[in-house]
């Protein structure tokens, strides 16, 4: 607990110092709390890659700290993910879930806090990013909709939380048991994010040979 407090304080230091923008990522359930469970899929387990996924494309691509409410298996409540991120000041929030319901429910949804036209931003652009990619896979757009959802209600910051696929439809979880799926789908969270917070992109070495 000690140590992750002074993690939080150095991250506010880090973020006043150099003008970071904090991006927290939220892998829905974790530890005991499965969450959905199907076709062989545990849903905390897919979220937990996202989450890992999108943070590690937005620090490599982009000027960005990335903060993790979860980075491995374990239990965390609803409200501690929303304290996390308004403790180190974030300046956006997306919460990873996998959709569950029948063998034949089926596409992509994403959603924001009720009336909260701060984070329709983000919204819009992380929906459009993602269902860039799904289209490719026939992909059904379930809608940008609003929901009294706990993370997006306790965060301050622009929020946003996703439902990617349905675990219980086979086809889906097919798709969902892909790596090179799971990456395309962490990097569309990624762009969107970049794009709202109009993030800096990172000129990479190969790119700085050119301009030396
Ligand atoms: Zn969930």
């Amino acid at each position: 607990m000690f140590c992750c407090l002074v993690k939080e304080l150095l991250l506010i230091r880090l973020k006043e110092r150099m003008r970071l923008l904090l991006i927290a990522r939220d892998a829905g359930h974790g530890g005991t709390d499965p969450g959905a469970v199907a076709n062989g899929l545990l849903e905390k387990d897919l979220t937990l890659q996202l989450a890992l996924k999108t943070g590690t494309y937005l620090r490599t691509h982009y000027t960005c700290e990335v903060v993790y409410t979860r980075n491995k298996d374990v239990a965390v409540e609803l409200s501690e993910r929303a304290r996390i991120a308004n403790m180190v000041k974030a300046d956006l929030f997306c919460s990873f879930h996998i959709n569950s319901f029948n063998n034949v429910s089926k596409g992509f949804e994403s959603y924001r806090f009720p009336g909260s036209s701060k984070a329709l931003e983000l919204q819009r652009n992380v929906h459009t990013e993602i269902m860039n990619i799904l289209k490719k896979h026939k992909i059904v757009d379930r809608g940008m909709k609003e929901k009294n959802l706990a993370v997006v209600r306790k965060t301050v910051m622009p929020a946003l939380l996703t439902e990617i696929l349905f675990i219980s439809n086979p086809e889906e979880a097919r798709l969902l048991r892909s790596e090179g799926f799971l990456d395309q789908v962490a990097q569309a969270h990624a762009i969107g994010i970049a794009k709202t917070a109009r993030l800096i992109q990172k000129i990479n070495t190969e790119d700085k040979k050119h301009y030396l």
